[in-house]
């Protein structure tokens, strides 16, 4: 059998009684949209990041982009974030009509470089926000400094960090708001497609719920700005329920994982993931590093293994944001890493047995190199 990065069935082998009976219950209900479950998953949500407001949407780049909507982005505006990320990350921006403005990331951890960060803030500047990559927070200390400063707002892309914190506090709970995505790899995962944006202040949580219901207040029929449709569907909230509640247990098993790959790769040539002092790491991807990577990666196909990159393109080299204007080279460190990072595979569920067979071929491929 082919070994992945990512394989969700050994869990939902796990736990298919409570992932039925989620089912079950949101069929039986008889609201099959903004029903219990929603309202439910919202408030948990919330809580569990001791945050005032929770709004649940279709999927992590409206999060974001409804976010940024939200606190006040659009059109002629910028927002300073990094092109090592997922492309979603800023074709949310994007999708604003506000400019992405990129600045580098650290070598040693991959996050953004928060030095560059008042550098590049203009008078157009609107939002700063962070991408809380690969499982760990951005240093949030000198961003809110520089919000407060410069009378920014602060978003923070959680995508990759359910359940991270920082000198104690959990990610998303520092900004003005914060952009989940639950897609079935993350670190909370739906069976589909979900999102959800967190936010202090209750007018931004009411702006947020106008703008997944076409521009609308619930229960009133009448659009004051026209906007889309980008409810979190019944069936998926009531899933994240019950798997919010085992959300802790999935970082145990991924922080394990992690481990195992220390303890078993630690003497290698291979550059590990180092977690930055005071951050608690929640490994959503296990990214490694190795100037040869395309070599190994070609050789582990041998042992039918096959590994992702996380990302192999940096965004501002995409023909889709040439128009940005960043010329090669401009990002040294983010095109740098793009050419030898991997990831290896990473779920709470990995077998000791799969992970056995990944180790012993990337020591026997790093061996022969
Ligand atoms: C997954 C991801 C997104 C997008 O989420 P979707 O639910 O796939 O739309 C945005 N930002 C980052 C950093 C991500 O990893």
């Amino acid at each position: 059998m082919t070994t992945r990065v990512w394989d969700y069935l050994a869990e939902y082998e796990t736990e298919r009684g409570d992932l039925l009976d989620a089912v079950e219950t949101v069929f039986n209900s008889g609201q099959l949209v903004l029903g219990a479950s929603l309202r439910g998953f919202e408030s948990e949500f919330a809580a569990y990041h001791g945050v005032g407001h929770c709004v649940g949407l279709d999927n992590g780049t409206n999060a974001i982009k409804l976010g940024l909507q939200a606190l006040g982005v659009g059109p002629g505006d910028e927002v300073i974030t990094v092109s090592n990320t997922a492309a979603p990350t800023v074709v949310a921006i994007d999708g604003t009509g506000a400019t992405p403005v990129f600045v580098d990331v650290r070598e040693d951890d991959f996050l953004m470089d928060t030095g560059q960060v008042e550098a590049a803030i203009t008078e157009r500047t609107k939002c700063l926000m962070p991408v809380h990559l690969y499982g760990q927070c951005v240093d949030m200390a000198p961003l809110t400094a520089l919000a407060e400063k410069h009378g920014l707002a602060l978003l923070e892309d959680c995508a990759q960090a359910h359940g991270a914190r920082q000198n104690g506090t959990i990610a998303g709970s520092t900004g003005d708001a914060a952009a989940f995505s639950f897609y079935p790899t993350k670190v909370l995962g739906a069976y589909g497609d979900g999102g959800a944006t967190l936010a202090s202040d209750e007018t931004v949580a009411a702006k947020l719920r106008r703008l997944r219901y076409y521009g609308m207040e619930e229960r009133y029929y009448t659009v004051e700005t026209p906007a889309h449709n980008s409810r979190l569907d019944e069936v998926q909230a009531e899933i994240l329920r019950r798997k919010l509640k085992r959300l802790d247990a999935y970082t145990a098993g991924r922080r394990a994982v992690a481990q195992r790959y220390v303890d078993a790769l630690g003497d290698t040539e291979l550059k590990l993931p180092k977690t930055v002092p005071g951050n608690e790491h929640v490994y959503y991807v296990y990214v490694v590093r190795h100037p040869r990577r395309d070599e190994i990666l070609e050789r582990l196909k041998t042992y039918d293994i096959h590994l992702n990159i996380s990302y192999p393109w940096p965004v501002h080299t995409m023909t889709g944001f040439a128009h940005l204007g960043y010329e090669k080279g401009s990002l040294p460190v983010t095109e740098k890493l793009a050419g030898e990072i991997f990831s290896l595979p990473m779920y709470p569920a990995l077998s000791p047995d799969l992970q056995d067979k990944v180790i012993h071929a990337v020591r026997e491929v790093l061996s022969t190199l």
